[in-house]
């Protein structure tokens, strides 16, 4: 049986770490315990982050809107000011696992498993979020596109709990669309995903446009080239499939048991074109 230690403050976690050294910290433990019953990790003890006041809350701060790390996916599902503010990111937690999963699991773990399919992913890059990052002796700040270097792979230093992300105010997108494909409607990691932000004027015309696609490389996938592309026009079929063939340039997804590599490049495009069925 491992020692499992439920600090209640950042004080008490530093404590904790100082006399745990090699502890693994976790938050709703969805992907660090599945890890460890795979026999993957094999931590000598745990720190719980879950009972620990500073890494919760949904707040606005600044010209932007502030979340404690360990808000659930199903907290952040609740929050007017996610379901106002940043419909794209509820669009997401909506279809990220089972209602268990989405009590559980928190948007901190899902930044930090750093996995390409993570569901939060493709709308915090879209937006712009940033990572608020804390040792025992200081506060460091980082675009969330810096933080996440590979699969499963983070910028994070010992000693450093992610504590909040930071998402700025999004320029008046009038049209949000998140949209997963996975081996079935439900309950399904994705084989490609697409969050998609854009500003359309009064005679639809695109102002600004924010791509960025899951599942399709070791990270997730923005493809500045594609965004080009649409600016100043229309969202027809032929401008959306001008952008779709430099999508599929870009990505660099790979063959697993999910879907092969093939297919996942044409679903990238194919997500793009999607955007054509969105109501506006
Ligand atoms: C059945 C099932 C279905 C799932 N479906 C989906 C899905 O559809 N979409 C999806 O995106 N994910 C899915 N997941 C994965 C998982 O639920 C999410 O990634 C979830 O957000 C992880 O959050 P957590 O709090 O449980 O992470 P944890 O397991 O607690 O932690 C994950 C990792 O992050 C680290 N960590 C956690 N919090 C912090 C912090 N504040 N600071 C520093 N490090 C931290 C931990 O050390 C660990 O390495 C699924 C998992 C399961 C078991």
């Amino acid at each position: 049986m491992k020692k499992v230690l439920l600090p209640r403050t950042l004080c008490e976690l530093w404590r904790h770490w100082q006399d745990e050294p090699g502890a693994a910290i976790y938050a709703g433990g969805t992907d660090l315990l599945v890890q460890m019953r795979n026999a993957a990790v094999h931590p000598p003890a745990l720190i719980c982050l879950e009972r620990i006041a500073e890494l919760r809350g949904i707040e606005t701060e600044g010209d932007g809107i502030r979340i404690g790390a360990c808000a659930t996916h199903a907290q952040l599902l609740e929050s007017a000011l996610v379901q106002q503010r940043l419909p794209i990111l509820a669009q997401a937690l909506a279809v990220l696992g089972s209602p268990p999963i989405r009590n559980m699991g928190t948007i901190g773990g899902n930044i930090c498993t750093a996995s390409p399919a993570g569901d939060t992913l493709p709308p915090l890059y879209a937006l712009d979020a940033e990572v608020e990052l804390c040792r025992r002796d200081g506060v460091k700040h980082m675009a969330l596109q810096d933080f996440i270097v590979s699969p499963g792979q983070t910028r994070i230093d010992k000693g450093e709990v992610l504590t909040a992300i930071w998402v700025p105010k999004a320029e008046g997108y009038n049209l949000q669309h998140y949209e997963k494909a996975g081996q079935r409607q439900a309950l399904a990691v994705s084989i490609a995903s697409l969050a998609a932000l854009l500003r359309l004027s009064a005679a639809g015309l695109v102002e600004k446009v924010r791509l960025a696609w899951g599942s399709v490389g070791p990270t997730i996938v923005t493809c500045p080239a594609a965004e080009e592309a649409l600016v100043g026009k229309r969202l027809t079929l032929e401008t959306l499939q001008q952008a779709a063939a430099l999508v599929r340039q870009s990505v660099t997804p790979i063959s697993d048991v999910r879907a092969d590599a093939a297919y996942r490049r044409a679903l990238a495009g194919n997500l793009l074109l999607r955007l054509l069925a969105v109501p506006r």
